[in-house]
């Protein structure tokens, strides 16, 4: 999912500035996962904000702030209210969906940071870096791009100590990881496997997917 944090509350008045009337809108998928904006987070910036002298005119939390379709429909109640702007509480894709289908300033109360798995409540670890051509089948399903602080594709750097990486010694380092579950399951002779250099051509921006084959 993806993994949001919450802007410091003065960045995000800063941005409101001098507008009274305000909407906000929360997400109840990774934004509510990760206590960013959920209903409970919508409620607390709505009160936050009445008592700095806004009006809060509505809120809603869309079931995904990804899909334009809901978003435009859970927007319905937000379009003849005079509003002077509306706060996004997703991630930065959500907030640009909100963007794009209401015609006033749209500002993100959340930092989106990663995409990443939850493990445990409140703790989530960086899991993807969405680079466009998943090597995960060689590497016992540890991401080397997201995982290895080098993002190292064919073997460690040799720089780790005690089985930690060199770069960040919180970290475990992912080549050890990687050896260490390819042995478990095994598939050693995946790492003689030389992987191409990323290159990343496939992740030139802004990338679009259409599994209709059209545009
Ligand atoms: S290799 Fe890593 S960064 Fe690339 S798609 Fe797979 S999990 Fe994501
Ligand atoms: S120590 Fe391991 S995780 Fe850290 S940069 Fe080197 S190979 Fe990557």
């Amino acid at each position: 999912m993806i993994i949001t944090q919450k802007k410091p509350i003065d960045e995000v008045m800063a941005m409101v500035g001098d507008a009274k009337r305000i909407g906000i809108v929360g997400c109840s998928s990774c934004a509510t996962a990760c206590a960013t904006g959920g209903q409970k987070e919508v409620a607390e910036l709505a009160a936050y904000l009445e008592s700095q002298g806004k009006t809060v005119v509505v809120t809603a939390v869309a079931e995904y702030c990804c899909m334009n379709l809901g978003v435009r429909g859970t927007l319905k109640p937000f379009q003849d209210k005079q509003l002077d702007c509306v706060i996004g509480m997703s991630c930065g894709d959500g907030v640009q969906v909100v963007a794009n289908n209401i015609n006033v300033p749209v500002y993100p109360s959340n930092n989106t940071m990663f995409l990443g798995e939850a493990k445990k409540l409140g703790l989530f670890e960086e899991a993807c870096h969405l680079c466009g051509n998943c090597v995960l089948g060689t590497t016992g399903g540890i991401c080397p791009i997201s995982r290895c602080a080098k993002s190292l594709v064919n073997g460690p750097c040799g720089g780790a100590k005690n089985g930690k990486c060199e770069v960040n010694p919180e970290n475990d380092c992912a080549w050890i990881l990687i050896y260490n579950r390819l042995k478990d399951t095994n598939q050693l002779e995946k790492l003689s496997v030389r992987r191409e250099d990323k290159g990343y051509a496939d992740v030139s921006y802004p990338r679009t997917i259409n599994i209709r084959g059209k545009k």
